[in-house]
């Protein structure tokens, strides 16, 4: 399975991603991402094939949203051999941050970047990466923590795209999903 393209492996990926219906609450159909975790084979596969395509692009940082971006996000920076950058939760990073709050479906959360996160690099160019997007909002405050502290985004990634949602979402960079889902 190793070596074939994003294309090539769609379907798998697909088959391999769990629906929980009314989870975490009524109605929403949660899209389980630790069904594909635990295939060896294909976890390794999209991350090779990711890094294959992004070893095309310029890029400094992979930033990873708190906390499915992470699981992503790590290996593939490290198969890039670039840095990783956590954008977080409120309250979970110890130096100091740049925070931006967003709205949720009922209420609003919180993000954070170190404010240091890029430093070193001059004009650093960051990959944002998150398993899924929906609504956006997670997304474009973390677009936003990025420009904050000093880096441009040059491609925010992710695994799945509800399409359903995510149409109105405009973000100031480009958007790459992996699966664009329609329901
Ligand atoms: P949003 O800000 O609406 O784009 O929501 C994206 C964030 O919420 C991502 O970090 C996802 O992990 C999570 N999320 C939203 N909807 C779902 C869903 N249906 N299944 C799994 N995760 C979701």
């Amino acid at each position: 399975m190793s070596g074939l393209s994003i294309d090539d492996l769609k379907i798998q990926i697909l088959e391999n991603i769990r629906i929980v219906n009314d989870y975490p609450k009524k109605g929403i159909k949660f899209r389980d991402i630790t069904t594909l975790l635990q295939h060896k084979d294909l976890f390794f596969a999209l991350i090779e094939a990711l890094k294959n395509r992004y070893e095309k692009y310029e890029i400094d940082f992979v930033a990873g949203i708190e906390s499915r971006g992470f699981i992503f996000g790590s290996p593939l920076a490290y198969a890039l051999k670039k840095g990783f950058v956590p954008i977080r939760k409120k309250g979970k990073l110890p130096h100091k941050v740049f925070q931006k709050e967003y709205l949720l479906e009922y209420g609003s959360d919180t993000l954070e970047i170190h404010q240091d996160a890029f430093c070193g690099v001059l004009n650093p160019k960051v990959l944002l990466i998150d398993d899924l997007i929906a609504t956006g909002g997670t997304a474009k405050a973390s677009e936003e923590l990025i420009m904050q502290a000093g880096g441009k985004c040059v491609e925010a990634c992710f695994l799945m795209d509800l399409k359903m949602l995510s149409q109105d979402v405009n973000l100031k960079t480009n958007v790459f999903s992996v699966l664009e889902l329609w329901d």
